[in-house]
């Protein structure tokens, strides 16, 4: 039985109706060789025009038409924001190329020659342009039925007439594997990049942001942030004698769960690991709030361990003053940490201000 999920990734396939990031990313990839695959539809078709040998039996209305539609929608797609803006507009110009190469063949002495060669071309050239199968399907089929009206079959009274339907049921099938094959590559690379994206910025052992995630992150909220911040560093207490007593294991269990208090408690706030057994919260909010916070910090972690051993955290924390880099504040809640460690662990010390 199809589950919701299978189902939405078929709608993904149809009609790329994947989430927002990924339609965005492949609209940058499309964008541009949309532009140029198009371009090259109309340069053609001017080339084509000025080598025709039987030009004043073209209908030049109907060129004109062509040529004003073709250059209309390239213009539009080049001036696309998003990916189904360039899908529409992509559509309507392969259209309109088709359109123009159909008022060319017109003025040829045999214009059913002139069907498969162009109808192959079109199908296979733009197999690459289209996010979505159905898309894909539904304008090289128009291309097709735009090429041969009135054409198909060429020659009734032949035996054989039916067999240029091969070439194009073949070289339909041909463009749907290119673009599903496009398609899938697009997809793959888009769930890589994401994949690879957040391990360079999870800590793997714990899940939280790791030390550049979050500098990164407590970076943008210290240049935007109009309100009070706090930097509460935070260190496990004697965690060498941990390691030290029960093993590296246990103290990466000890490292996990510590993890999951402090991004528990920290709820929507900024947290991460910094490295080692030090983890950081950027608390906005007023200073009462981040005292509030170191101390059931503290006590939650402590009461996380009970019965099992002896667990501690100590904290430093600092105001993050505006106008200064993001490192002062880190050292004022270094040194106000080193205080808190001299003191008696287990507790939290507040720089001045
Ligand atoms: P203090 O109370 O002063 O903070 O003492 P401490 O023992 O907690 O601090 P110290 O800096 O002496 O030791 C930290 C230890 O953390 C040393 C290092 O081997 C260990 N450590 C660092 N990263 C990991 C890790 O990923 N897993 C485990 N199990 N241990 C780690
Ligand atoms: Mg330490
Ligand atoms: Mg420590």
């Amino acid at each position: 039985m199809p589950t919701s999920r299978s189902s939405s990734s078929i709608w993904t396939y149809l009609f790329l109706l994947g989430e927002p990031e990924q339609q965005q990313r492949f609209f940058k990839e499309l964008h541009f060789i949309s532009i140029v695959t198009l371009s090259f539809g109309v340069a053609s078709w001017l080339v084509t025009v000025a080598l025709m040998q039987h030009r004043h039996a073209l209908d030049t209305q109907s060129a004109s038409l062509a040529l004003v539609g073709m250059v209309a929608g390239v213009t539009i797609t080049a001036l696309g924001k998003s990916l189904l803006a360039i899908v529409v507009s992509g559509s309507a110009s392969v259209l309109f190329v088709t359109y123009g190469f159909q008022v060319l063949i017109a003025a040829t002495d045999d214009p059913s020659f002139w069907v498969l060669p162009l109808g192959v071309l079109i199908t296979l050239t733009i197999a690459p342009l289209f996010s979505g199968i159905a898309w894909y399907l539904a304008v090289s089929l128009c291309v097709w039925v735009m090429l041969g009206w009135e054409q198909f079959p060429a020659h009734p009274q032949q035996a054989d007439q039916y067999w240029p339907m091969l070439a194009v049921v073949v070289s339909m099938l041909i463009g749907l594997s290119l673009n599903v094959y496009f398609l899938v590559l697009r997809i793959h690379n888009y769930q890589a990049q994401r994949e690879l994206a957040t391990m360079a910025y999870t800590d793997s052992l714990t899940g939280l942001n790791n030390r550049r995630r979050f500098t990164q992150s407590a970076r943008q909220l210290h240049r935007s942030a109009l309100a009070p911040a706090y930097f509460l560093m935070i260190d496990i207490d004697d965690f060498k004698q941990i390691n030290d007593e029960h093993g590296h294991d246990v103290g990466d269990e000890v490292l996990r769960k510590t993890a999951e208090v402090i991004a528990g408690i920290a709820g929507e706030h900024l947290c991460g690991r910094l490295g080692g057994e030090e983890f950081a919260v950027i608390y906005q909010g007023d200073k009462h709030g981040a005292c509030l916070l170191a101390t059931q910090l503290i006590e939650t972690v402590e009461a996380a361990f009970a019965g099992e051993r002896k667990v501690s955290i100590s904290i430093g924390v600092a105001e993050l003053v505006k106008g200064t880099d993001l490192a002062h504040s880190y050292r004022r809640a270094d040194a106000s940490l080193y205080l808190a460690k001299k003191n008696g662990k287990n507790r939290y010390e507040l720089a001045a201000s």
